[in-house]
This record gives structure tokens, C-alpha cells and sequence, in this order.
């Protein structure tokens, strides 16, 4: 679902044409639906409705101050994993006593930081760290609510680089050693148990991982709640989203009509796990990032050159992997489409940016409308994990991000200037 459509050949932004971005803001840019945003936060939380629950948007998905006032506004709490991420929620005018605090590496600075400002709970990945907190809360006389991450030690079956909820992975307390961490944590003063955390990985697209994560936790959480009263289950993010439309039309072959059938929705996410939850009685947290933000955004890029060597028709774009790693990075799937609508026959097409690198290729052999040099075209479903992991390689400045709200829209940040990214720069006088 996304606010992405055609209307009279002409893609458009809910009630903009991307044009009209274009033409204002120029190429690359990031281009974000604040009505998706909205609807998917209020679907999932009509869904949760059953049960007293707190949607914390995962911040690392997309950090822009108007997406975390966008949440902030809708009643949203956030997941953090950095003192920056907090700053972030509270320049942006959220809660920071909404903030959960994830991460396995939280450093001395960023736990006192935590502790001053105030956060609904850290969640703790590791005993090391639980000591550490404790030590921290100690010398600042404060009680630090915290939860434990729990790996429970299922198998998302989603990317290997996004999976996090099996012993091969870094993230959480082993689901055999959690009883002993509790009673560990319970003799520490400075530490005042608030909650359980899970967290098994990114882009799941069945409820099934899910629901297998819960059923293996509910005994463990019971088990808590009688012994700590723990007031919160955060049941982590995850939640997974279409990135490729055939998934979702009727021209789509029967096998992937049958996939598309199965695919994870609010709804369906709910219906298996509130049967579950609801009996424990206690707060559930869900920590959705890509979910609320991914289908919201588009990479806008302009065509540059075709290229056509004896096998490939390669369609040299201005963005590149710097803009979005995510097909370099994940295998990633974006969808990309003209911003005028094409008719005629398709060419399988390599879409390429400008480095010098073969990972810099955002498809490959993909039947795409024959498009030409100075056309626009939209990577769709770039809303999360995609301006926030840019990067300057190429001393490239990072593209404008621009949000829109039905007719209207705006830069919510502007492109760099090449002299801004070398600005902490500096050359040392003994180097003549
Ligand atoms: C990344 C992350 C999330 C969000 O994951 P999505 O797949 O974007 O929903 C939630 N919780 C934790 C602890 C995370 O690290």
C-alpha cells in the first residue's frame, strides 16, 4: 500500500506530480508520503487495538525530523540505538519517556546520557551491560529500567545480513541463560525491571517466524510477570513489506499469487499473535520501522545516458549505491518506474549509477519501458534503510529528502553542498 499512483500519464506523490518535486528540488531526491506513513502507523494500531500496546518506531528506518514528528503526533513511541537517535526524537518534539534504547555496544557516555534525560526502558543485550547500567545508575542515584533482549533462538528465514533471532547472531541474551540474567539483574539495586524484549529480524514477510518467537516466550514472560511484575513484552518490528509489485497484481503467476496470499498484513499479524498476548495482560510494544516508513518513500533520479553494448541496454541513472546501498548491500528489490508513463514495448534494462563500482547497479536484466536520456524515474518503496544508510562516497552530496502532504510539499532537508562535506576537514600546517 502506498500513496505512489499514475494519474493522466503523470506519476504523482499523493497530490503531487514528482515533476513538479523535480523541477523545484532537481535529482537525486528522496520523496516521502506523509499520508503512507500515517496509514500504515493507524493500521497497525487499529489492529493492536485489543490489546494496550505502544507502536515505538524503529528510528534507525528513517531519521528525518518530520517522519519523527509524524509519529510523534500519531501517539508513537521509538526504538533507539544511539544517544544521537534520542537527540534526534527530541529535536523532532517526541517523548523521550517513549524511547526504548536498543543495541548491543550502548557506550558509558550514551547510557548517562539516557539516564539524565530519561527513557522508558533500556534494553539490555548482554550481562555486561546490565552491570554496567547498574554502575552508571549508582553514581548518577538513579534506578534504570530495564528489559532483556531475549534471542529466542528461532529462525526468521528472511536476508542473512537481517536476521537476528538465532545463536549465530550478536543480538540478545540466549533464551536458556534469561532466567539467570533476571535473578542477576534483580540483585542489582540501581536496576528496576520494567519489561522482555524480542527482536528476530528485518523484512519478514509471514507471521508464522512470529508467532513461533511468541509461543516460545509466553511461558518465560508468565514466568516474569509472577516474579518481577514486569509491566511491558516488546514484540520487536520486523514486520515485512512488498517490494515487488507482482507480488500484488492479478497478473502475477499462480505460485506467486499463492506467496502473495500468505504475505504478512497488520491484520494478519494481529490475528495470530493477540490470542497469544492478550492473556498475559501486561503492555505490548512492537518496534515497526521499515513497516511505517519503506513503501512511504521514492528515490527520484534522472537518466543520464543509455548505453547499449552488444548485451546489455544499461541505463545510466544520476543516483548511485551511495543514495541507496540497498540492492549492493541486500540483493535488494526496488521497483523502478517512469515518471511519465511509457507505453510501447519493454527492453530488459540495467539500471546503473555513476561509481566506479560493478555493485552499483540497482537491477539487472529487468524488462523496463525504453526510456531515454533527461526522463525521470522513481525507485519505489525507498522509505526506509535507504537515504539514512547514504553515504559521500565519490564526494557525493547526499540528495534532498522531500515530504508531501496532499497538495502540499517541502524539503525537509536539502541536498548537501560538495563545501559542506569537507567542512571538518582540515589540512595541517606542517604540511607544505
Ligand atoms: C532494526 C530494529 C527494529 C526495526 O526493524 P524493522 O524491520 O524495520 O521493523 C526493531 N527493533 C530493533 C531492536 C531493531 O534493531
Amino acid at each position: 500500500m502506498h500513496d505512489f499512483h499514475y494519474k493522466n500519464g503523470e506519476l504523482l506523490c499523493e497530490q503531487v506530480p514528482l515533476s513538479r518535486i523535480v523541477a523545484k528540488y532537481g535529482t537525486p531526491c528522496y520523496v516521502y508520503s506523509n499520508g503512507t506513513i500515517t496509514d500504515h502507523f493507524q493500521k497497525l494500531d487499529k489492529a493492536l487495538a485489543p490489546v494496550d500496546h505502544t507502536i515505538c518506531y524503529a528510528v534507525k528506518a528513517n531519521s528525518n525530523l518530520a517522519v519523527l514528528k509524524t509519529v510523534a503526533t500519531l501517539g508513537g513511541g521509538f526504538d533507539v540505538v544511539s544517544k544521537g537517535e534520542i537527540e534526534r526524537v527530541v529535536a523532532a518534539g517526541g517523548d523521550h519517556n517513549k524511547c526504548i534504547f536498543a543495541g548491543v555496544g550502548k557506550t558509558a557516555r550514551e547510557i548517562e546520557f539516557a539516564l539524565r534525560l530519561g527513557i522508558y526502558a533500556f534494553n539490555a543485550e548482554s550481562e555486561a551491560e546490565l552491570e554496567r547500567i547498574n554502575a552508571i545508575a549508582k553514581r548518577l542515584r538513579k534506578k534504570a529500567p530495564i528489559s532483556v533482549r531475549v534471542n529466542p533462538n528461532v529462525d526468521a528465514k528472511t536476508h542473512a545480513k537481517i536476521t537476528t533471532g538465532t545463536y549465530e547472531n550478536k543480538f540478545g541474551i540466549a533464551f536458556e541463560q534469561v532466567k539467570k540474567i533476571y535473578a542477576k539483574a534483580a540483585k542489582l539495586s540501581n536496576l528496576k525491571i520494567k519489561g522482555v524484549q524480542m527482536h528476530i529480524g528485518s523484512q519478514l514477510t509471514t507471521t508464522d517466524p512470529f508467532e513461533g518467537a511468541v509461543k516460545k516466550l509466553i511461558p518465560l514472560v508468565t514466568d516474569l510477570i509472577k516474579r518481577y511484575k514486569i509491566e511491558f513484552f516488546s514484540i520487536g518490528g520486523g514486520l515485512g513489506i512488498v517490494y515487488d509489485p507482482a507480488l500484488e497484481s492479478g497478473a502475477a503467476s499462480w505460485w506467486k499469487k499463492k506467496e502473495a496470499a500468505k504475505i504478512l498484513t497488520p491484520q494478519s499479524y494481529a490475528d495470530r499473535l493477540i490470542p497469544l498476548l492478550k492473556p498475559l495482560g501486561i503492555k505490548i510494544l512492537v518496534e515497526p520501522g521499515r513497516f511505517i516508513a519503506g513503501n512511504a518513500g521514492a528515490l527520484i533520479t534522472q537518466v543520464e545516458y543509455i548505453k547499449k553494448t552488444g548485451k546489455k541496454n544499461f541505463v545510466i541513472v544520476d543516483a548511485a549505491m551511495n543514495d541507496l546501498i540497498r540492492p549492493a548491500f541486500y540483493e535488494a528489490h526496488h521497483d523502478i518506474v517512469p515518471v511519465k508513463r511509457k507505453g510501447g514495448s519493454k527492453i530488459s534494462s540495467d539500471v546503473v549509477g555513476p561509481i566506479c563500482e560493478s555493485g552499483d547497479t540497482f537491477c539487472k536484466n529487468r524488462p523496463l519501458p525504453r526510456v531515454k536520456e533527461g526522463d525521470t524515474l522513481a525507485l519505489l518503496s525507498a522509505g526506509a534503510y535507504a537515504f539514512v544508510m547514504a553515504s559521500n562516497y565519490n564526494t557525493r552530496p547526499m540528495p534532498a529528502e522531500v515530504m508531501v502532504k496532499g497538495k502540499q510539499f517541502t524539503a525537509v532537508r536539502e541536498r548537501e553542498t560538495p563545501a559542506s562535506l569537507w567542512a571538518h576537514e582540515k589540512i595541517p600546517s606542517w604540511l607544505k
